[in-house]
């Protein structure tokens, strides 16, 4: 169920509202948008009888059909746009004009590598930095990731360069730390139905990088998003990855056709992965090219100083010359297209201190 409220109802009238929703047991999740607000309503099973239509300021009460609501157009026409506040005033967004660029290797594997790359990220114009310190492996033998120590040197890139971090949480355990360490808390493809997991996230106080089951349906990955923002955090951003296919030229399968089918039916961000999509380093430019000219609000890329000797993942991990190249061939994408990729760091590298979470 959804209330949508008239343009000019009160603060008080849509507090009003809420608060009756609650007393009958239910949930309402307020959404403030640029015409009017609309509140949603979860925890009811079909249309529920209690008068709202009848409250001072309410416009409509309307059943949704769809078996998803907070992530829907219907209840928030608008773009979604997360912002990130800078430490220098500078703002950085996920949804807005900017693309958000999110690029790093796929694991921190020491201080030094995950320096190298994010001073070269950083350099380039990315705004956000990615490396995995939680592993979800294939093989319970390969590299598992740092764990803790590797949530401590991303705090320690984002405080030398201001690049915010993006990290995966693989269970509960690990969501406490990234959620304390990082800027943007990623569920990867295989949680994409953990919903446990996606419940934690939901009452996470960082944005959620929620990315694309190896076999999810669009239905599927918007129900998965809705786990989050049921539980009152509305700030999620989905995420392309490629999925499973009969194809062999091709680690998966990357669906482009997604992005314009979710903008259809939900306001959240959409962003590409072409390092998992492909899996091959000469497929991730062309197909990152594609991404943002199918109008995806930004990138998650995989880039190592040493790609041959990665850990995890180099066989897709991108040269820092081939990211230079990729970020030069975006900008003019982008700008076709009225949006921007930036050129130059939003701050210049500070001196290093201790670790600041
Ligand atoms: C990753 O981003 O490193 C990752 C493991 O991605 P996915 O969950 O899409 O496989
Ligand atoms: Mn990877």
């Amino acid at each position: 169920m959804l209330v949508v409220m008239q343009a000019q109802a009160t603060e008080e009238q849509v507090r009003a509202v809420c608060e009756k929703i609650e007393a009958h047991g239910l949930r309402a999740h307020s959404i403030p948008g640029a015409q009017r607000t609309a509140i949603g309503i979860t925890g009811n099973q079909g249309m529920v009888e209690i008068g709202l239509d009848e409250m001072p300021g309410v416009q409509e009460v309307i059943a949704v059909s769809k078996p998803y609501k907070l992530v829907s157009r219907d209840v928030k026409p608008e773009n979604t746009v997360i912002h990130f506040p800078g430490s220098d005033g500078a703002e950085d967004t996920i949804g807005g004009r900017d693309l958000a660029i999110i690029a790093g290797p796929c694991s921190i594997e020491s201080r030094e590598q995950a320096f190298a790359v994010a001073e070269c990220v950083h350099r380039l114009g990315a705004r956000f930095f990615r490396g995995g310190a939680y592993k979800p492996r294939t093989s319970p033998y390969s590299f598992q990731g740092m764990g803790v120590e590797g949530l401590k040197i991303l705090a320690e890139i984002r405080q030398r360069y201001g690049l915010k971090i993006v990290t995966e949480a693989i269970d509960h355990e690990s969501l406490e730390l990234v959620e304390e360490y990082a800027d943007v808390i990623q569920i990867g493809a295989r949680n994409m139905q953990n919903f446990s997991l996606l419940k934690r996230a939901g009452r996470a106080k960082k944005p959620v990088l929620l990315k694309r089951g190896l076999a999810a349906t669009l239905e599927e990955l918007l129900m998965a998003a809705e786990y989050v923002m049921s539980e009152g955090n509305y700030n999620v951003i989905l995420c392309e990855r490629g999925v499973r296919t009969f194809v062999d030229h091709a680690r998966n399968t990357l669906d482009l056709s997604i992005v314009p089918a979710v903008q259809k039916l939900s306001h959240l961000p959409i962003i590409v992965d072409p390092s998992h999509g492909t899996g091959q380093r000469n497929k991730v430019i062309p197909l990152s090219r594609a991404a943002v000219a199918v109008g995806a609000d930004g990138l998650i890329v995989e880039v190592h100083n040493d790609p041959d000797h990665a850990l995890s993942d180099g066989a897709q991990s991108l040269f820092p010359d081939q990211f230079e190249q990729l970020m030069k061939e975006l900008r003019q994408i982008a700008a076709i297209l009225h949006r921007d990729v930036p050129s130059q760091p939003a701050q210049p590298p500070r001196p290093q201190t201790a670790a600041a979470r």
